[in-house]
């Protein structure tokens, strides 16, 4: 993933200032066949390129909608692919016309054409890879990830037909995409700590290294050792008047 960061300071979204504790991400695609960042993400800051016609959404209301998102996918100046985080993860987004606007993470993945399948699995490569880093952030998990679609059959988004007017044309769906999530989520797992040696564990470990003839030995000689460190750190510091 190529993560970077432009807020949309001058969104009226982003001025009205409420925050949200996150319980989902809901995925968007923008609808319009332009797969250029600049097209909603501005000012350029070297890597977007110029939005040439002044209807990015570093606006109060871009195109005179109340809208801005968390993030956006698409394609730098360049034509490689990255993301844009554009409000803080826990602002509150209007992006659902609803209540997911209250609960869910929300990007836009720009759209193209729709059937360029190259375009459509590096987005959604990215996609997953975003959301597993939001997975993290907030201890979320792919069940919790819908799309608009989604959210508004759940009755919590207005009736659009983002992602599945699109990535079901190149064989995936938000099934596949949360089953993506879920693997790069188990993958990037850490390791689990070694469990504690139970009693009896430690007790086989110790008498194999010290030849114990009967196994209640090997506590009365760990006893015995711990009796005898504390008798000599007594006496030192008895002794310790004596030498200084
Ligand atoms: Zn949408």
């Amino acid at each position: 993933m190529n993560l970077q960061k432009l807020i949309l300071t001058n969104n009226a979204c982003y001025k009205a200032g409420n925050t949200i504790t996150p319980k989902g991400i809901m995925v968007h695609s923008t609808g319009a066949n332009n797969p250029k960042l600049s097209r909603y993400v501005n000012p350029d800051d070297g890597l977007l390129g110029p939005n040439l016609y002044n209807n990015h959404w570093n606006q109060a209301t871009p195109d005179g909608r109340k809208v801005c998102v968390h993030a956006f996918i698409g394609k730098l100046k360049d034509g490689s692919i990255a993301t844009y985080q554009t409000l803080p993860w826990n602002h509150q987004g209007w992006h659902s016309g609803g209540d997911a606007n209250n609960t869910h993470i929300s990007f836009e993945i720009c759209e193209d054409g729709l059937v360029d399948p190259v375009y459509l699995r590096a987005v959604f490569n990215e996609a997953v890879e975003l959301c597993v880093h939001l997975c993290k952030l907030y201890n979320l998990n792919e069940t919790q990830i819908i799309c608009h679609s989604e959210g508004y059959k759940k009755g919590i988004a207005t009736n659009h037909a983002d992602v599945m007017h699109w990535f079901p044309k190149h064989g995936e769906s938000m099934d596949t995409f949360r089953a993506a999530v879920k693997k790069a989520l188990a993958a990037s797992a850490p390791t689990p700590a070694p469990a504690l040696l139970t009693r009896e564990e430690c007790q086989a470990i110790i008498q194999s290294k010290c030849n114990f003839s009967h196994p209640q030995d090997v506590w009365v000689a760990i006893e015995t050792h711990r009796f005898a460190d504390e008798l000599y750190r007594r006496l030192a510091a008895a002794m310790l008047p004596i030498y200084t």
